[in-house]
C-alpha cells in the first residue's frame, strides 16, 4: 500500500475539522452541579480490570494510584469545576501512519507519544483556575482515584467520554471551599 501526499493531506485536513468542530464546542471550565461516586473507583475493581494489548492486570500504578489521593466522600469542598483538556488523537494517529508509517493502530494511538503533554497542559490550566479563586482549593489530578465516576459525572454536563475516542478528553478537578 501506498500513500501519495495529496490525497493524504487532504484526508488529514478534512479529519482536522471535523474534530475541531467538537474541540471548539467543548468548554474549558465547567460548574458542576453533581460529581457521582462509584466505590468501584476507588475500591480497585477499575484499576485492575484487564485492558489491550498488554496489560492483563491493569493499571500499573494500582494500588499506589489509589493509596496517594483522597478519598472523594472525606473532601468538604462546597464547589466542584471540571477542567477539560481535549487531544485530537484521531489527527495523530493520521500524522503517526503519514511519518512513521506505522500501520498499527496501537502504535498510532499509543499514548507514551501524547499523553504526558496533555497532562501537564491540563495542569497548568486547573492550577491557573483553582488560583483565581478565594478561598482554599484542590486540585483532584486523577478524579477517577478518589472515587469520581467521571464517565457519568461529565454525561450529567453534556460531555460524553469513551474509552476508544478520536477526541481525548483529559479532566481534573477543582475544588474551592
Ligand atoms: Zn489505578
Amino acid at each position: 500500500m501506498s500513500f501519495g501526499l495529496e490525497p493524504l493531506h487532504k484526508q488529514l485536513s478534512e479529519l482536522e475539522h471535523s474534530v475541531d468542530i467538537l474541540r471548539n464546542s467543548t468548554p474549558d471550565t465547567i460548574p458542576l452541579n453533581e460529581v457521582i461516586y462509584d466505590r468501584r473507583a476507588r475500591d480497585g475493581t477499575w484499576c485492575t480490570l484487564p485492558y489491550p494489548p498488554n496489560h492483563e492486570n491493569g493499571c500499573k500504578e494500582y494500588p499506589d494510584c489509589i493509596n496517594q489521593r483522597p478519598d472523594f466522600r472525606d473532601l468538604n469542598y462546597s464547589k466542584w469545576w471540571a477542567i477539560i483538556e481535549t487531544y485530537d488523537l484521531r489527527s495523530h494517529a493520521l500524522r503517526m501512519l503519514f511519518k512513521h508509517k506505522w500501520t498499527s493502530r496501537w502504535m498510532q494511538r499509543n499514548r507514551r507519544h501524547w499523553q504526558k503533554q496533555v497532562i501537564a497542559k491540563l495542569k497548568k490550566k486547573a492550577e491557573a483556575f483553582a488560583a483565581g479563586k478565594l478561598g482554599q482549593t484542590i486540585i483532584l489530578d486523577v478524579p477517577e482515584a478518589c472515587g469520581v465516576n467521571l464517565f457519568a459525572t461529565m454525561a450529567k454536563h453534556g460531555i460524553y467520554l469513551r474509552t476508544d475516542p478520536d477526541l481525548v478528553y483529559k479532566i481534573m478537578l477543582v475544588g474551592v471551599k
